[in-house]
C-alpha cells in the first residue's frame, strides 16, 4: 500500500505540539506494517535536506522518505503559524501553496498513492484540491483526514477564496463556507473518504454542540465515516532508561533514582530541595483549551503546599498572569515561557505528578509520556484523557476530576498528595504506571484497518 502522509509539522524537524509527535512516528509504524510511505511537510528554517529541485528536498529517514516543500518566502520564518500576538496574515496563501505543491511533486516523482492521509486544517486543502480542480489526477487514491484538534479550523475571509484556485460554486454551505467565511477543515471533512480523530471519546464529543466548534452538524452527517483512533507515543524518544536529556537514567527497577532527578531539578532551578514536597509539572501550549484558566486561578493556593513547574508557550495574557504569580512565589514556582524539548524531558522525569487540567483534549500525549516516566497524571475527565486515565480510587494510574473548576483541581491534587505520603503505596503506583503500553504498533494496525476499509 502506498501512502502519502501530509503534515505541517513532523518531529524532529518541526514541532509545536502533538501533531508533530504523531507525524514523526505514525508514518514509520505504517512502514513497519509494510506500507510505502512518503511524508510531505514544508521546508522550515534549520532543516537541511538534500535539495533535489528548486521546489523541494528529500531526506531518507529509516524506511520513510520525507519530502520538504520549499518556498523560502513562506516557510523560512521563526515560527510555524504565527507569534504570540497572532497568526501570520498569509497562512491561507502559505498552505494553499504547500498543498498545490504536494500534488505537483507527487506527479513529478511519479508517486501514485493508494491513500492520501492529511492532518488538520493545514493539509485539508490537499483533500479539497484532489476532489475539485485536480479531480482527474490520482483518481483512485482514497483520502483520509485526521483531526488532531477541532478548535483550529483554518478560517479565512471570503475575499481570499480565489487564492485556492477552485470554482466559486464551492463557496457554499455544502462545501467550504462557514458563516460567510472560508473554512478549510470543513472542506476537508466534506470531501474526505474517511475522517478520524485521535481518541474514541473525542470522536463522539465533537458531534455535540459543546465540543463541535460549530462543525457538529457536518460531523454528524459524516458519522458513518468518522472514527476515533487513540494516539500513541514513541517509546524510543520517551524512555527514562536511555533518555540523554535527564539528570539520571532510571527504570521501573530503580525508581528511587527518579528522586535524584527531582533533587537536581529543584537545585538547578532554585526550588526548595524537599523530597517530601509534591512537585507538579506541566508542559503545554498555554491556550485556554489546556485549562490554564482554572490552573492560574488556583495556582497560588496550590503553591502554599506544593511546588509547580510550567514549561509552555502560547497566549500572551497567560504569559503575563503566570509571570506575576512567579514573582511572588520564587521558591515554589518555576516558569519557562519557551519551547524546549530538552527541558520537557527533564520535567517529565523530575516531577511527582503531571497536570493536565484541559477543558477539552482530543487525545493528549503528556499523560502517556508521564506514565513512562513514573509521573502520575492529574487530569480533567474529557476526550482522550477519559480514554487513558482511570482514577486511582477505581484501581487506575492517575487522579481524575470531573467538574471543570479550580476547586476540583485543587481537591484532586490533595487526593494525590495523600497517596504520595504513603511511600510504599506510592511506589507501587509508580511501578504499575510504567508498565502501561501505548505504542504505535497497536495504533498503526488500527490505521491500516481504516485504510483497508475504504480501499
Ligand atoms: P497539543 O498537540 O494539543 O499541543 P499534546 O498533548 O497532543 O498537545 O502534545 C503536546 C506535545 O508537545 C508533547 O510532546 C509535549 O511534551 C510537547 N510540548 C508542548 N509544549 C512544549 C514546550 N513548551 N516545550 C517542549 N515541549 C512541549
Amino acid at each position: 500500500m502506498k501512502v502519502a502522509f501530509c503534515s505541517s509539522e513532523v518531529f524532529p524537524f518541526a514541532k509545536t505540539g502533538g501533531l508533530a509527535d504523531v507525524s514523526g512516528a505514525l508514518p514509520w509504524a505504517l512502514a513497519d506494517e509494510g506500507c510505502e510511505v512518503k511524508v510531505f511537510m514544508p521546508l522550515y528554517k534549520n532543516i537541511n535536506p538534500q535539495i533535489l529541485d528548486q521546489s523541494f528536498g528529500i531526506s531518507k529517514v529509516g524506511n520513510v522518505e520525507v519530502i520538504f516543500v520549499r518556498n523560502d518566502n513562506y516557510f523560512l520564518r521563526d515560527a510555524l503559524y504565527g507569534t504570540p500576538k497572532g497568526d501570520y496574515p498569509d497562512n491561507l496563501e502559505r498552505f494553499a501553496f504547500f498543498n498545490n505543491q504536494v500534488i505537483e511533486i507527487m506527479r513529478k516523482i511519479n508517486f501514485n498513492p493508494n491513500i492520501v492521509h492529511c492532518n488538520d486544517w493545514q493539509t485539508a486543502p490537499l483533500i479539497i484540491f484532489l476532489r475539485t480542480k485536480y479531480k482527474d489526477v490520482f483518481k483512485s487514491a482514497k483520502l483520509v483526514l485526521t483531526i488532531h484538534n477541532l478548535a483550529y479550523q483554518g478560517i479565512f475571509p471570503q475575499d481570499k477564496f480565489s487564492i485556492l484556485g477552485i470554482s466559486g460554486e464551492y463557496f457554499s454551505i455544502q462545501y467550504l463556507e462557514f458563516y460567510g467565511k472560508i473554512n478549510l477543515l470543513k472542506g476537508g471533512i466534506v470531501f474526505a473518504d474517511m475522517v478520524n480523530t485521535v481518541s474514541p471519546t473525542y470522536a463522539k464529543q465533537i458531534q455535540t454542540q459543546e465540543f463541535g466548534c460549530g462543525l457538529e452538524g457536518v460531523l454528524r452527517e459524516k458519522k458513518d465515516r468518522l472514527i476515533g483512533i487513540l494516539n500513541a507515543i514513541d517509546y524510543s524518544v520517551w524512555d527514562p532508561y536511555k533518555d540523554k536529556f535527564i539528570y539520571k537514567n532510571y527504570s521501573p527497577r530503580n525508581l528511587e533514582d527518579k528522586y535524584i532527578n527531582k533533587n537536581r531539578f529543584q537545585k538547578e532551578f532554585g526550588l526548595a530541595e524537599k523530597k517530601n514536597t509534591l512537585l507538579l509539572g506541566m508542559v503545554s501550549r498555554l491556550a485556554e483549551q489546556k485549562g490554564i484558566d482554572i490552573l492560574s486561578k488556583g495556582l497560588e493556593k496550590i503553591l502554599k503546599k506544593h511546588q509547580v513547574v510550567i514549561l509552555g508557550l502560547g497566549e500572551e495574557k497567560y504569559h503575563k498572569i503566570l509571570q506575576d504569580i512567579e514573582k511572588r512565589n520564587k521558591k515554589s514556582f518555576v516558569l519557562f515561557l519557551k519551547f524546549d524539548e530538552e527541558l520537557a524531558h527533564k520535567i517529565y522525569a523530575s516531577c511527582d505528578c503531571f497536570l493536565l487540567p484541559s477543558r477539552f483534549e482530543p487525545c493528549g500525549l503528556s499523560q502517556m509520556i508521564s506514565y513512562r516516566y513514573a509521573t502520575v497524571p492529574i487530569v480533567h475527565h474529557t476526550g482522550g484523557l477519559a480514554d487513558t486515565v482511570v482514577d486511582y480510587s477505581d484501581k487506575g494510574g492517575g487522579f481524575v476530576f470531573k467538574n471543570y473548576s479550580e476547586i476540583d483541581l485543587i481537591n484532586t491534587i490533595e487526593r494525590a498528595k495523600e497517596v504520595f505520603e504513603r511511600k510504599e503505596e506510592w511506589l507501587k503506583l509508580l511501578k504499575k504506571i510504567t508498565k502501561y503500553n501505548f505504542s504505535w504498533q497497536r495504533t498503526a494496525k488500527e490505521y491500516m484497518n481504516m485504510y483497508r476499509l475504504i480501499l
